[in-house]
């Protein structure tokens, strides 16, 4: 199996190249943010209780996250490896992946951290809310919550994972393939090791 998670804030590009890697890899796409939506759409328990923290910019208790993916790994146990979208978002949630990959005999084989400025994540946004229906990326107080969570309490992830060696940074500006291109290069230079 081969795991890895794309690491980044808000808007960074997470979602996009997500798309491209799991059609290249043949990977299983797991991202937090859809799933929750999935929730909501669904209008469960769970999306009810997560949709009051969701509309704020700020991040769904990881009890309900963990949990979610917990599930996911379950439900797919065919799948040649897992690409982590917008989760671990805390050092619970990582400490919690860890538990649960170790479980199931595998592991995080890297993490790509995709590096955009405050001011580009933020007009990437906006522009995304005029077409996305996302209500979170209308409202650029919203936005600016987001980014905030990420820095008081995702971007400490990164340290958690380099403790381990496994993080590589990414420049996520410029243009997509260019973007895309470099994480390929990180990703086959680990599957040919
Ligand atoms: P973005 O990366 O653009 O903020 P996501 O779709 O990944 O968008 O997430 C949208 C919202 O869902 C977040 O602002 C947060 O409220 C919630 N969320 C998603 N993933 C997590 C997570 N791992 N832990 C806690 N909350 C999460």
């Amino acid at each position: 199996m081969f795991n890895l998670i794309l690491f980044g804030p808000p808007g960074s590009g997470k979602g996009t190249q997500s798309e491209r890697l799991i059609s290249k890899y043949g990977l299983k796409h797991l991202s937090t943010g859809d799933l929750l939506r999935s929730e909501i759409a669904g209008q469960t328990p769970l999306g009810m209780a997560a949709k009051s923290f969701m509309d704020k910019g700020q991040l769904v208790p990881d009890e309900v996250v963990i949990e979610m993916i917990s599930s996911a790994l379950d439900n797919n146990p065919q799948a040649n490896g897992f690409l982590f979208d917008g989760f671990p978002r805390t050092n619970a949630q990582a400490e919690a992946l860890d538990k649960l990959l170790t479980q199931k005999g595998t592991e995080i084989a890297v993490v790509l951290a995709l590096e955009v400025s405050e001011n580009e994540l933020v007009k990437r946004l906006l522009n995304r809310g005029l077409t996305s229906g996302r209500s979170d990326d209308i409202d650029e107080n919203v936005i600016r919550a987001r980014y905030s969570e990420y820095q008081k309490k995702t971007s400490a992830v990164a340290d958690y994972y380099k403790n381990y060696n496994k993080v590589i940074h990414i420049k996520g500006e410029g243009d997509v393939d260019g973007i895309f291109e470099s994480l390929c290069k990180e990703i086959d230079a680990r599957l040919a090791a």
